[in-house]
């Protein structure tokens, strides 16, 4: 987004990415006819994606992106905001004995929606242009304000984590295992009770995820910009503005806009080197106070190309679908067994497969091009813990971990919602927390930056205060991404991404 609107002022940018493409956590990858997401499933706008679209007239056909939810036998869709209580009534028949506890959430979920719906109700102002956009101004983003100004201390107020926050009219731990176990440790209770309301915006790009990326990349290149690709940068040199790639190139820069891994850009910077004291000074604070920070969660998951007709999925629920196979709640598993022996982790895994919560998502529900006729591709994900992943690595049976996994989700999927998967399968294959960890060279392999864990998070968390989350110690160097506020995910990914150009539009002007 950053190398983008610089372009689009016609500054000269170079943007350089580790892997051979560019996207990071939005990709799309081609194996065999079969077309995979391997990052984010689906896009939400946010009043964030679309404008960005817009205002760099990017042509990127999206179509709705159906959502549903099952629990063991059982599947509703996502179809508009009434669908909370089919939410309501499908927690109700599993849990009967806590329906008033169920109906008291419901009520809390239709509040904080309504929240989010004043929150992302508007084109984010930083897409808007005060001339070319005057009457928008005038007409939404004037009266919204007001909303705003007596939502967002509402909005504050639910920082809490959503299982905490949830206690308060619930003991039941399966319950809330349910509601709240495909979320990442500790979402605050805004975000994650918000959700109905996000997956009613969900929509999906023709041709992937990717395709986002790739009408980025073409226009980053038609405005004079340079994308190099294969291009990993392994040191900053804050004094004499130099970054330096794994081939020992240089490159000189007036501003630097940092979008990848925040622990990266700091052990990047060699303070051995800096002379002036008190910039060794802050840059070594900051390498300090995030040291031991943690990433969010991570996730595994496990492609399938599938001899089935899409229509078998479709008769099932929609093409993207979190579905959890059994109404028991995934802390009867236990706590992760990080100390644990491969015995121990294996049963363990064996438990928590069968009660977590996966996300499943088809592309070629959305889009027929994604699969080879009468074929379906699936990606089916749970969140996972890198650190167990780690050990497991470490334990010398990593390879044989992942064909476990990718055994024991294909039975927990076979036995439950999609009995005959198994003898229809033509190809699979996995990517672990590790993958991600190496792919994107995030901490953790996390997938929206810091960990809610943390205390406190090292990152910028109040909305009115976002355009301060680019700055840095260093002089020149911005940042933007997942790691520059909290929480985070692919709108936030953009939005500071711009709000990184603005800035730096403005210095050179
Ligand atoms: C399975 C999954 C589901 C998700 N679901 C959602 C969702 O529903 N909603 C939502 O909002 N978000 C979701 N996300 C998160 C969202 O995709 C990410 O938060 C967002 O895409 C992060 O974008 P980013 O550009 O900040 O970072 P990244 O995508 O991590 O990009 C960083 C880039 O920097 C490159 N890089 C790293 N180190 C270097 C280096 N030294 N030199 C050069 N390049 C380097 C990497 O290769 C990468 O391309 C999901 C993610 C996943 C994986």
């Amino acid at each position: 987004t950053s190398a983008a609107f610089l372009a689009k002022a016609g500054h000269s940018v170079l943007l350089c990415e580790k892997e051979h493409t560019c996207g990071g956590l939005l990709n799309t990858f081609e194996r065999d006819g079969f077309f995979y997401d391997s990052g984010i499933r689906a896009t939400e706008n946010s009043g964030v994606l679309f404008p960005m679209i817009r205002k760099l007239g990017l042509d990127i056909e999206f179509v709705p992106n159906k959502i549903s939810v099952g629990i063991e036998d059982r599947v509703i869709r996502i179809n508009d905001l009434k669908s909370v209580e089919a939410y309501q009534e499908l927690l109700s028949d599993f849990y009967p004995e806590n329906r008033h506890e169920i109906d008291e959430i419901t009520i809390q979920i239709k509040k904080i929606m309504n929240y989010m719906e004043v929150q992302y109700g508007i084109d984010n102002p930083m897409f808007l242009d005060i001339k070319e956009d005057r009457d928008y101004f005038i007409k939404a983003i004037v009266p919204w304000m007001f909303k705003y100004a007596v939502t967002a201390p509402k909005i504050s107020k639910l920082q809490e984590p959503v299982v905490d926050f949830l206690r308060r009219y619930t003991q039941n731990q399966s319950l809330l295992d349910i509601i709240c176990q495909h979320f990442f440790q500790n979402t605050p209770a805004f975000f994650a009770l918000s959700y109905i309301k996000l997956y009613l915006e969900y929509q999906y790009p023709l041709g992937g995820i990717g395709t986002i990326v790739k009408k980025m990349v073409d226009y980053i290149n038609n405005h004079g910009g340079v994308i190099q690709t294969n291009t990993e940068i392994l040191s900053v040199d804050p004094e004499n503005k130099l970054i330096t790639d794994s081939s020992g190139k240089s490159y000189g820069y007036r501003r630097l806009i940092w979008a990848a891994d925040q622990k990266l850009l700091y052990r990047n910077i060699d303070t051995e080197k800096v002379i002036d004291s008190r910039l060794r000074e802050v840059i070594s604070n900051r390498r300090d106070l995030i040291k031991d920070k943690t990433g969010n969660d991570s996730v595994f998951t496990l492609f399938l190309a599938l001899d089935i007709d899409p229509e078998y999925f479709a008769k099932i629920a929609s093409g993207h679908f979190f579905y959890t196979p059994s109404k028991v709640g995934q802390s009867k598993a236990g706590p992760i067994p990080l100390d644990g022996d491969r015995k121990t982790i294996e049963s363990w895994l064996k438990d928590f497969l069968a009660l977590t919560t996966y996300e499943i998502s088809i592309p070629v529900m959305r889009d027929a091009t994604m699969a080879p006729p009468g074929k379906t591709g699936l990606i089916v994900s749970s969140l996972f813990d890198y650190k167990l992943t780690k050990l497991i690595e470490e334990q010398g049976w990593y390879e044989e971990f992942k064909v476990y996994v990718e055994a024991l989700i294909i039975k927990n999927l076979e036995v439950s919602i999609y009995p005959g998967i198994t003898g229809a399968i033509m190809q699979q294959f996995s990517s672990t927390p590790l993958t991600m960890a190496k792919t994107s060279g995030n901490t953790d392999g996390a997938i929206v930056g810091w960990g809610f864990t943390n205390k406190p998070v090292p990152a910028e968390s109040r909305i009115p205060k976002i355009l301060k989350s680019i700055q840095t110690p260093i002089p020149d160097v911005f940042q933007a991404g997942q790691w520059t506020y909290s929480p985070a995910g692919m709108p936030i990914s953009i939005l500071t991404g711009k709000i990184a150009a603005d800035q730096v539009i403005r210095e050179l002007k």
